[in-house]
């Protein structure tokens, strides 16, 4: 468009650090730029906000171009900073047994410019608010490693200093664990955060809560651990879910530590967000929580409990979408039969 314009590069530039960089509002950036009318700054429309009546959490539902929701979740935390945990599909074919979007039968991947502009609005929303976004998660929708050349293509984009400019390690990207994806993000991107959701270290246990353990199993993992350990020469994140009389005895908690030896890594401890379609499986309770992350501090490891937000909103992420949507098919059911 520069070219076909004939517009001054300067312009260029300055639109793009206007929006990028600082956030500044659609309007407010465009009405400086020569051809402001030609420009179309966002492929997502937001369907709906919702923000949380108890704590700092905002979700964000968008449609794409092709019609589906998405969402993304923007956690102001109490130390003031900022998160946003994005999505990089709609539906996931990971399946796991405890996660709403599991559940949803679809799994497409969004394109860089869907995932973008998600760090782009709500970027946008905290710079009316002046706040500032500090961290970005792929821990919405989706399994990030199922839409490689895409996820790449965003840490790229985000990383680089002509666009988004942010710093690699404010970004961390969580995978169910899929050992070659995993090794060539470590390559190319080392300073980029990995987090992956190990959930049990037992491999019969491992395969009835994530069915893709199958294909990747705990020894397999191990390896690639201490293979990204290597390329990135930092911590990885150990996500690990807590799931009543699943895997969150004592037991399985000095079973953990002894997996993790040698690992540079520290544990995430997650309380689970029941889900409606996984009416068997319940949260461990907060004491027990506590007393597994006592073993593996214990046993030396870094251990953290991950703080939740939005629960009044959110329910578990995924659960929102799944339900518009099916409140969307039914609708589309009707119309479809009344002409
Ligand atoms: N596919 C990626 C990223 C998306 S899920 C992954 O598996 O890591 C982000 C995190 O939320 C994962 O650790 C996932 O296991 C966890 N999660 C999924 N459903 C959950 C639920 N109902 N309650 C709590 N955490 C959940």
């Amino acid at each position: 468009m520069r070219k076909e314009l004939r517009l001054d590069p300067q312009f260029v530039r300055k639109l793009r650090n206007d929006l990028l960089k600082k956030f500044a509002n659609d309007n407010d950036a465009l009405a400086a730029f020569p051809a402001g009318d030609r420009v179309q700054c966002h492929v997502l429309s937001l369907f709906k906000r919702v923000d949380s009546n108890i704590d700092g959490a905002t979700k964000l539902l968008f449609r794409t171009s092709a019609g589906m929701l998405i969402e993304s979740v923007i956690l102001r935390i109490a130390t003031g900073r900022t998160t946003l945990c994005v999505s990089s599909q709609v539906g996931c074919a990971a399946a796991c047994d405890f996660c709403a979007t599991g559940k949803m039968g679809i799994a497409q991947n969004l394109t860089p410019a869907e995932i973008l502009d998600q760090v782009f609005q709500a970027g946008q929303l905290l710079a009316a608010e002046n706040r500032r976004l500090d961290n970005i998660v792929f821990m919405g929708m989706g399994e990030p490693f199922h839409n490689e050349q895409n996820l790449h293509e965003t840490l790229q984009i985000l990383t680089a200093s002509h666009m988004f400019d942010r710093s690699p390690s404010t970004i961390l990207v969580s995978t169910v664990g899929v050992h070659d994806a995993m090794l060539r993000c470590a390559e190319r991107f080392p300073l980029v955060n990995l987090a992956l959701s190990l959930h049990s270290v037992d491999q019969e246990t491992r395969k009835t809560i994530i069915p893709l353990a199958r294909k990747h199993p705990l020894n397999e993992l191990q390896e690639t651990l201490r293979q990204v350990n290597k390329l990135q020469q930092r911590e990885v994140m150990i996500e690990y879910l807590m799931l009543a009389g699943v895997n969150d005895s004592s037991d399985n908690a000095s079973q953990l530590a002894v997996w993790l030896d040698g690992i540079q890594a520290h544990v995430n401890l997650i309380p689970y967000n029941p889900i409606d379609d996984a009416p068997h499986l319940t949260g461990t309770d907060r004491d027990q929580i506590s007393a597994f992350a006592d073993i593996l501090k214990k046993a030396g490891r870094k251990t953290t409990v991950r703080y939740s937000l939005g629960n009044d909103i959110a329910a578990a992420c995924g659960q929102l979408v799944r339900k518009e949507n099916r409140d969307k098919a039914i609708q589309d059911h009707k119309f479809s039969r009344q002409s």
